[in-house]
């Protein structure tokens, strides 16, 4: 990370005035269009949001809690990782009757971003203590390969990064309008059928960029893929900017570029630009991405500001041209697409290229606590491995392991609950934060999702054997999916739903038979389709049953 500068926001210099009069504009500022359009815009005018780094560490941390100004506390925290967290007992619903400030408890969740996944067991543990200490033993693998603590404390905040940092760990620009973490493959650079290692394309751009002042201002979060690995093992399709590993015909292997996917509300996947970029150029072309986005972006409403409403206006085409003359000042080459593939997770063991194995375990839907990290870190240490990952479906790998030593880590882990030969159910059942911490949640999800997967095993024991495909199952608090709600088989997002008795209860819109890979595409939200939280076992039995009796040779559930 760079330390903060204070290198003002600045676009190519191409800008040109706002016309008076004519069609409102959508707040780009390389149109001209400089004066904050809503709060959020304000806010961050007002001062850069990596400067509140500062009042933390030499006011908040000191007066605790209510000495917090509220546009910091709600705004510009999240660019150093931190939200406040959900207050305990109210009830979910969009709220438009409760006040912010009676959302908020006096804690905080805290992201600390991993790029790529990687970390060494030394990071590992400093991690798992930091949660023991700091946050009451909580910690959550997130679906973007981050770890999340919860009940943090503003008095020690500061201590926790100097905790994290010293074993080159940071929580920057781990949320909020900017860019965030990285997502890489957990197996860049072992792995056997990688095309290409993107590790020093991860490196670079988190070195020179993350915390750069210049790029802190984005109109939205701004989500980054970079993976070599053919798995396509990032979840490309629904970035902001994603690189994919691919092999040119003359060129050799590099990456090919896609921009614009998203979930949430108005879900887009991305589209390739048709370019290929080898791995030296691999920063340069982020860096004109994301440049694209903070000067063209749409900055007057929140909802129309990530860049793929700027990519499904422009398209391709456009947007390729305008990232090489205005940004690049040169022509990409041409690049064919990468193979789609089927798998993507990285569960059980596996050989490495250089003759050692890599062990992947599945979480209970990513919720870990910080005294399990720390064992994750020991066991591996025990069997001569210094590497973890996380992955994108909230697992854990460990990296660099002997052939003679395989069978007692997959045991040490199995203890610690972290299965490398899970159930279809405990593999791949997915859940966002939820009502437990998120304010925006409307629904309970983590603890409904562990119970689910418990419930699933006993269930459909006799038929476990038949799932070779495992059904992804994703449960969302609220319709922003940060579980990826409609590329999921089951699909499911938190609202209140009637109960048949008539109460309204918590329960989910269900979307059906979307996916990645090879089946991408986005679940058909059925109207009226809706499940009640304590009926969800019942439902996702009947439905599993149905699809294993009915389907045809080789068919996804997806298709
Ligand atoms: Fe919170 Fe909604 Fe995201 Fe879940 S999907 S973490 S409830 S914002």
């Amino acid at each position: 990370m760079v330390p903060p500068t204070e290198a003002p926001a600045t676009t190519t210099g191409r800008r040109v005035p706002a016309r008076k009069g004519k069609k409102r504009g959508e707040g780009q500022w390389a149109l001209g269009y400089r004066e904050p359009l809503n709060p959020n815009e304000r806010s961050k005018k007002d001062d850069n949001p990596l400067n509140v780094r500062q009042r933390i560490e030499t006011i908040y941390a000191h007066g605790g809690f209510d000495s917090i100004d509220p546009a910091d506390l709600r705004g510009r925290f999240r660019w150093w990782g931190l939200y406040t967290q959900r207050a305990p007992g109210i009830p979910g619903a969009r709220t438009g009757t409760i006040e912010p400030e009676d959302l908020d408890d006096r804690y905080f969740m805290m992201r600390i971003r991993i790029d790529g996944g990687a970390m060494t067991t030394e990071q590992l543990r400093v991690v798992g203590e930091i949660a023991q200490t700091y946050a009451r033993d909580t910690a959550d693998i997130t679906d973007r390969q981050n770890v999340q603590l919860h009940w943090v404390r503003v008095e020690d905040v500061p201590t926790i990064w100097e905790k994290l940092e010293s074993v080159g760990l940071y929580t920057t620009e781990a949320c909020g309008d900017c860019p965030r973490v990285l997502l890489g493959s957990p197996v860049a650079g072992i792995a056997a059928d990688e095309i290409i290692d993107a590790t020093p394309a991860i490196k670079e751009i988190s070195e020179r960029y993350i915390g750069d002042k210049s790029l802190s201002n984005l109109p939205r979060k701004f989500k980054t893929a970079i993976s070599g690995s053919p798995r396509w093992d990032t979840v490309p399709e629904i970035n902001d900017v994603s690189l994919v590993g691919v092999v040119h015909p003359e060129h050799g292997p590099g990456f090919d570029v896609w921009v614009g996917g998203g979930l949430s509300t108005n879900p887009k996947l991305a589209v390739r630009l048709g370019a290929w970029v080898p791995l030296e150029e691999a920063a340069e072309v982020w860096l004109g991405v994301v440049q694209i986005f903070r000067d063209y972006g749409y900055r007057r409403l929140r909802n129309r500001a990530r860049l793929k409403f700027l990519v499904n206006d422009w398209g391709a085409e456009k947007f390729r041209q305008v990232l090489e003359d205005e940004y690049l000042g040169r022509k990409l080459v041409d690049g064919p697409a990468p193979e789609t593939p089927a798998a993507r997770d990285h569960i059980g063991v596996h050989k490495q290229k250089d003759g050692n194995f890599y062990v992947g375990v599945k979480s209970q839907a990513g919720r870990v606590t910080g005294s399990t990290l720390v064992e994750v870190a020991k066991a591996a240490e025990r069997v001569g491995s210094s590497r973890v990952r996380t992955t994108v479906e909230q697992n854990l790998l460990v990296l660099d392991v002997a052939g003679s030593d395989v069978d007692g880590l997959v045991g040490d882990l199995g203890k610690l609950g972290l299965q490398a030969d899970p159930s279809p159910w405990r593999r791949s059942v997915m859940a966002c934060t939820g009502i437990e911490f998120c304010k925006l949640a409307i629904v309970e999800t983590k603890q409904r999702a562990i119970d689910l997967i418990n419930e699933l095993e006993e269930r459909l024991a006799d038929i476990q054997g038949d799932v070779d495909n495992p059904v992804t199952v994703n449960l969302n608090g609220c319709p922003n999916a940060c579980a990826r709600t409609q590329v999921a088989d089951i699909g499911l997002k938190g609202q209140m739903v009637p109960d048949g008795e008539g109460n309204q209860v918590e329960g989910f819109q269900v979307h059906l038979g979307g996916g990645l890979g090879l089946d991408a595409g986005f679940g058909r939200k059925i109207r009226g389709h809706k499940v009640t939280s304590a009926e969800l076992g019942d439902y996702v039995e009947r439905l599993v049953r149905r699809y294993l009796a009915q389907r045809g040779e080789g068919e996804r559930f997806a298709q």
